[in-house]
Order: C-alpha cells, then sequence, then structure tokens
C-alpha cells in the first residue's frame, strides 16, 4: 500500500517541491493549505494526479485525515508576510503545532516540524550548532516568527517527552529557487526580479550582514533523509548550505548573473535584522547518510534567474 503523508503549507515555495517530491517516491499526499502566501500555481501540474488532493484549511483549526507522515511547513517565512500579521503568524506556528501533533497522536504518525535558523536570533555562535540557544528578542518585529518557531519546537519536544511521539525537527537555512512568490520580499527573489526588470537594487543596510543560501533541491532532499532517520532521532539538526556570502555579494553576484544594468541602492536595515548566519551541518552529515549540499551559489542562483524569467 502507498504510504500517505500530509503536506501543511504544501502551495508554498517548499511545500510545492516536497508534494512534488513525495509523489515521485509513490507516496499519496494530501497538500493543505491556506493560501495565504502560497498559490495554486505551484502545485496546479499536480491537481490530474490521483494520488494528489489539495485541501483549503487554516492550521491554526484542526484537522483530521488518516496519514503516516505529517510534514509541518505552514507559516509565512519571508519578513514582510510574517510581518503583515503577527498575531496570526504566531497562531499558525503555535496553534498549528497543537493541531498537528493533537493529529499526530492519534495516528501515531512520524511528523516533521519546519523550523528555523531564526530560532538562533542575532546569534552570538558562529556558525551556528544546534547546541546553540540563540540570542533572540522577544518584543521585536521579527518576534512573531522567531518565537513563535521556538515555541513550535517547545510543543514538539514536549509531546515527544510526554507521549513518545515520533517527531523530527529541521532547523532550516535561508532557501532559494523556483516558485519563490516574485513579490515574496525575500533577498534572493527581491534582488532577481529587480535585476531581470533593470530596477535598483536595494540593499538594506550597509550590505555586510551574511546569509548562507541552500538551493530548494538540496534542503528537499535533507528533509527526506531526516523522515527516515531511526525513531528516536528527533534533531534538532539544521539543514543549509555553509557557503556564507554578505548581500553585497550576492547583490554583485545576481547582477553579474542576469547581466543586468541595475545599479546597487541603500535602504534602512529592518531592526534585529541578523548580522550573520551560517549553518553547522556536521551533525546532517553524521545522521542524514552524509547529507550536504550538492548545488553551490552560482549555480542554484542561475536556474532561479531562469525561473523568475518565465514568470516575470
Ligand atoms: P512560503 O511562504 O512559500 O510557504 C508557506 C506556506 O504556508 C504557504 O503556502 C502559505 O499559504 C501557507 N500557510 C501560511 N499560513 C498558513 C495557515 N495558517 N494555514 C495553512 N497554510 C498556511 O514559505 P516557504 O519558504 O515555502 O517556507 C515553508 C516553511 O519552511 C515555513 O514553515 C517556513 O517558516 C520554513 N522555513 C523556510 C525557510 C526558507 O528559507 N525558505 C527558512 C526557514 C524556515
Ligand atoms: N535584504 C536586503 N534587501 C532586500 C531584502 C532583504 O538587503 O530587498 C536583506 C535583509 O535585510 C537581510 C537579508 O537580506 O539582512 C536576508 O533577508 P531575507 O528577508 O531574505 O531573510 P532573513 O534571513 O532576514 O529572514
Amino acid at each position: 500500500m502507498k504510504k500517505r503523508a500530509l503536506v501543511t503549507g504544501g502551495a508554498g515555495f517548499l511545500g510545492s517541491h516536497l508534494c512534488d517530491r513525495l509523489l515521485s517516491e509513490e507516496y499519496d499526499v494530501i497538500c493543505m493549505d491556506n493560501f495565504f502566501t502560497g498559490s495554486k500555481e505551484n502545485i496546479v501540474h499536480l491537481l490530474g494526479n490521483p494520488y494528489f488532493e489539495l485541501v483549503r484549511h487554516d492550521v491554526t483549526f484542526p484537522y483530521f485525515c488518516e496519514v503516516d507522515e505529517i510534514y509541518n511547513l505552514a507559516c509565512p517565512a519571508s519578513p514582510v508576510h510574517y510581518q503583515f500579521d503577527p498575531v496570526q503568524t504566531t497562531k499558525t506556528s503555535v496553534h498549528g503545532a497543537i493541531n498537528m501533533l493533537g493529529l499526530a497522536k492519534r495516528l501515531e504518525a512520524r511528523i516533521m516540524q519546519a523550523s528555523t535558523s531564526e530560532v538562533y536570533g542575532d546569534p552570538e555562535q558562529h556558525p551556528q550548532k544546534e547546541s546553540y540557544w540563540g540570542k533572540v528578542n522577544p518584543i521585536g518585529i521579527r518576534s512573531c516568527y522567531d518565537e513563535g518557531k521556538r515555541c513550535a519546537e517547545t510543543l514538539f519536544f514536549d509531546y515527544h517527552r510526554e507521549y513518545n511521539l515520533d517527531i523530527k525537527v529541521v532547523r532550516i537555512f535561508n532557501t532559494y529557487g523556483p516558485r519563490m512568490n516574485p513579490d515574496d520580499g525575500r533577498v534572493v527573489s527581491n534582488f532577481i526580479v529587480q535585476a531581470l526588470r533593470g530596477q535598483d537594487i536595494t540593499i538594506y543596510g550597509d550590505g555586510s550582514q551574511t546569509r548562507s543560501f541552500c538551493y530548494c533541491e538540496d534542503l528537499i532532499e535533507g528533509f527526506r533523509r531526516l523522515m527516515q532517520t531511526e525513531e528516536g532521532f528527533t534533531g534538532p539538526v539544521n539543514i543549509g548550505n555553509p557557503g556564507e556570502f554578505t548581500m553585497l555579494e550576492l547583490a554583485e553576484k545576481i547582477i553579474t548573473l542576469t547581466g543586468s544594468s541595475s545599479k546597487i541602492t541603500h535602504k534602512p536595515l529592518p531592526s534585529d535584522d541578523p548580522k550573520q548566519r551560517r549553518p553547522d551541518i556536521t551533525l546532517a552529515q553524521e545522521k542524514l547518510n552524509g547529507w550536504e549540499p550538492t548545488i553551490d551559489l552560482e549555480e542554484g542562483l542561475g536556474r532561479t534567474i531562469e525561473y523568475f524569467r518565465s514568470v516575470i
């Protein structure tokens, strides 16, 4: 019999790639989304597949179905979108986690939480290891997302300790690729769209802050390997590409790769914007069968630029 999976946030950027991957592995997939930042365009190619079901539902309300695995990805990931309705963002992470954990408990299903490098906040340790507890502002403009995700992790671990639930927690570092929304507001999509339109490239602050960018395919491979680890391995485990770049370097790369005549302009740095971020992926390498990223920034940006050329 086919294995059945529920993907919350399945019509989003990462969720849609995960649905593709699960279907290619002969899963029966339920994709649940409220279409806040996701889009039907991301999954329209799957709608004719009898093993794919699309459900419009908000994860903050209970949902019942019969599946073997749950991947909880529902949550806006771009600062612009998660700050649009911060109360709903916290609810999505916290009530969403409670609802999905309750479902997993009833079904005795394995459940994965899409957590984030944001749990490390503006980190004082570099690169970030899973053992680092982070430096997060609890009352700032990023807190709805950071603290919501931290609370979701807490809930996952309490369900594991209290009910012996089979949990997997992945801390995702900045991931990019085709199907990011052109208006998403995140740095890779913003810079590519601006470069392709010949608009100024907007660097927030002086551009010396760093991020590490993982191509979506590498991340999804990490998700699948994590979901297949032995029961008892819960994570949290970092998944990301340790290559670290300043936003100025990223802008210059994108200008070169697109052949754009765009100029760089500077805008104010939003508050609490982390100064540096790079995953320590030793644990992923050890526990996920030597997992490591295979697609470097140039190649991944090239593929992403092709995608944006076709949609804008
Ligand atoms: P995305 O915004 O494209 O996808 C999120 C999806 O969740 C969207 O389809 C959205 O409509 C849906 N959603 C939001 N609120 C919902 C709700 N209340 N009920 C049901 N669906 C809801 O973002 P993404 O980059 O694909 O991120 C997916 C997950 O991975 C998120 O949980 C995010 O926090 C996490 N993550 C992503 C990154 C990254 O760099 N892409 C980094 C860290 C963590
Ligand atoms: N950023 C930028 N210009 C933009 C969008 C973002 O310089 O048009 C910066 C942002 O201030 C941050 C980094 O790029 O330092 C990554 O931002 P993003 O919103 O992609 O993700 P974050 O890692 O901050 O959640």
